[in-house]
């Protein structure tokens, strides 16, 4: 079953206009919510960050959102989703084609389940990336569907055989073509500020507040490529990637080329936090 606007239908039967925004224009918005144990992950901030998003290109919120989230539940118990996403994305709807908003396009909002496993190996072992020049555009916190900066990137890193490109603008570290980066020197944590030229993402909140709660000191600035190849530890977050450890970047090997004594630390308090999902 996949929601389209309220309603649950087969997906087989789902119908896109061709003349949708969102085909055309990429006009529009998304969030990936992770399930865990049959549960939401985090669906507040997923579901405020759409709404900020949404807002940011004044595009009209179609549904409730207490329907929504009472919605988003059904799915997952309708598809009997035990682990995996849902993804849900609103375009501005379908009308003629001009640039301009239409007068009468009406948003449509549509959700899917996937099953998906946690990323063990990744989080054990870590991961490989490639450094890649920052070509989006300059509104990078919004989650929006043009994604064209970062499938390219992702695919340059995928064709080097490594598993998330690192984007810089000149010389500094902005976030990973789907995750955010952070760089741990002399038991500090580093990571760019939540502003316009990253996505402020889910995992790195929470992995800003563990690290708090662990009296690791977070400062959130600019860091330069330099700083990041002579960091002790490097690590990127994201919903699906949660905190994986980054082992490479390019042919520079990060630390000691293992995950790090800090990484593992976040790491083991983000799974106390997903293993409570189990026990509601
Ligand atoms: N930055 C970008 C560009 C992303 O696509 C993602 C994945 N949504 C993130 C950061 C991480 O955000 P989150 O932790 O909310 O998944």
């Amino acid at each position: 079953m996949i929601l389209y606007n309220n309603q649950f239908i087969e997906r087989e039967d789902a119908w896109i206009d061709i003349e949708d925004r969102g085909y055309q224009f990429g006009d529009g918005v998304y969030e990936v919510i992770r399930v865990y144990h049959g549960q939401c992950f985090a669906m507040d901030e997923h579901l405020d960050r759409l709404k900020r998003s949404a807002r940011e290109i004044k595009l009209e919120w179609p549904v409730s959102r207490k329907e929504l989230e009472e919605n988003i539940r059904q799915l997952i118990q309708k598809n009997q989703l035990n682990n995996g996403i849902v993804y849900l994305q609103i375009t501005r709807g379908p009308a003629k084609r001009t640039h301009q908003f239409p007068m009468q396009a009406k948003s449509v909002l549509t959700a899917y389940t996937s099953e998906m496993d946690r990323p063990h190996n990744n989080l054990q072992n870590g991961i490989n990336t490639i450094l890649a020049d920052d070509i989006r555009w300059l509104r990078c916190d919004i989650k929006s569907l043009n994604l064209l900066g970062n499938v390219l990137a992702k695919e340059e890193a995928h064709h080097q055989q490594c598993y998330e490109a690192i984007l810089h603008r000149q010389d500094i570290v902005t976030e990973g073509s789907s995750s955010n980066v952070f760089i741990v020197r002399n038991g500090k944590l580093y990571t760019h500020p939540a502003n316009h030229f990253i996505l402020n993402g889910i995992t790195r909140r929470y992995v800003i507040r563990y690290a708090k709660e662990a009296k690791i000191e977070v400062i959130e600035k600019a860091v330069p490529i330099e700083e990041m190849m002579q960091a002790d530890e490097v690590f990127i977050t994201s919903t699906t990637s949660e905190i994986s450890p980054v082992v490479k970047v390019d042919h520079n090997v990060i630390g000691e080329g293992r995950p790090g004594a800090v990484t593992t630390l976040l790491q083991k308090k983000f799974e106390e936090e997903i293993s409570q999902l189990a026990s509601r």
